[in-house]
């Protein structure tokens, strides 16, 4: 099997050859490839040299292309600082007062920086190594997260608890539904073979804000997704037990998860219904661990999470620019050691 077709199996909830490999490693790759992380960050052609040179290192299954988190607030108005160790991240708000949603206006991405330079990454990698690889490109934020980034956190977290002008929260959130609809599809339509969104997990917000807020706007999101053919993820940081149910319920074809929720109440909630991809602890392992480590956890998480398919071995969120490549290393070449499938879907 290639790279594409072991995925698309897992996506497929058939059981593929092997267990996929991911890496979400968008700034490691920059890092790796020599380019300031705020020129790769904002160029299409960087973006993808630097994943180019990460995947012929490391070949890896599935290749995640973003720029950060504050790609598509920064696309809506919001000024983004693009630092020169870490991911960008949002330093002005674009909805000051509630009259500022009605100013909002759905991005055409093929045209809004720096939503164009993602496709053009997308293209790029696409053209270079989309006929074997897994190409997910990324549509950023899901409802509450990015309403959030367009809004400033701490006043978003506050409006949510107690809304002043409830109208307008819910417009906010469906443009912003309507935002990552829009990206995703050009996503595809540039060559993409699956796409994400990441959203706030229950330890950020209760479980009643997420079913009432962002539940209903991500089942519209993974319907459409679904409509098209488009296969797409849902990312969550944090222990997200308390909303495992609804994550499944979403549609999503694949649950991205870190290391904070169990990986065995993962498995039975997701069994047959959902894909996994994660949940190797990015930080405590890929970073500040060794190669053995991440070989012992690596092949923890294939005990429980592999068996019977659906599931993408990687790491659970980002990792850092600085992660020793022998630990992604040991972390991949536990997937092809113990990774394999029998035809009963144990594994060998
Ligand atoms: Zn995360």
């Amino acid at each position: 099997m290639t790279s594409l077709e072991r995925t698309l199996a897992v996506i497929r909830c058939a059981v593929p050859d092997r267990v996929p490999t991911d890496l979400h490693n968008f700034l490691m790759a920059a890092r790796m490839a020599g380019i300031p992380l705020p020129e790769c960050m904002r160029s299409g052609k960087l973006m993808a040299e630097s994943h180019l040179a990460a995947w012929h290192r490391f070949r890896h299954d599935v290749v995640l292309v973003e720029n950060g988190t504050a790609g598509m607030a920064e696309a809506m108005g919001c000024e983004v600082l693009y630092p020169s160790d870490v991911a960008p991240r949002v330093v002005g708000p674009v909805v000051r007062t509630w009259a500022d949603v009605a100013k909002l206006r759905v991005p055409d991405p093929e045209r809004v920086f720096p939503l164009n330079e993602v496709l053009e990454a997308v293209r790029i990698l696409r053209r270079e190594i989309g006929d074997r690889v897994f190409i997910m490109g990324r549509a950023d934020q899901a409802p509450l997260a990015l309403a959030a980034a367009l809004r400033g956190y701490e006043d978003f977290l506050t409006d949510l608890a107690a809304p002043e002008d409830p109208a307008a929260l819910e417009r906010l959130l469906d443009v912003c539904l309507q935002t990552t609809t829009r990206y995703a599809l050009a996503l595809q339509k540039a060559g993409a073979h699956g796409t994400s969104l990441g959203e706030f997990g229950s330890d950020l917000i209760s479980p009643t804000m997420y079913r009432r807020y962002s539940a209903p706007r991500l089942k519209k999101f993974y319907a459409a997704m679904n409509a098209a053919g488009f296969p797409a993820t849902l990312h969550q940081c944090g222990n997200t037990a308390a909303v495992l149910p609804d994550m499944v319920s979403s549609g999503a074809a694949v649950l991205e998860l870190d290391v904070h929720t169990s990986p065995r109440a993962v498995k039975e909630a997701t069994r047959g219904k959902a894909a996994v991809l994660g949940m190797v602890d990015p930080a405590a392992v890929l970073h500040r661990g060794t190669p053995a480590l991440a070989e012992e956890m690596s092949r923890r998480a294939l005990e429980v999470l592999a068996p019977g398919g659906g599931f993408i071995l990687g790491p659970g969120c980002a990792l850092v620019p600085e992660t020793p490549e022998e630990n992604v290393e040991a972390m991949l070449a536990c997937a092809a050691r113990h990774g394999r499938y029998a035809r009963d879907g144990s594994l060998t």
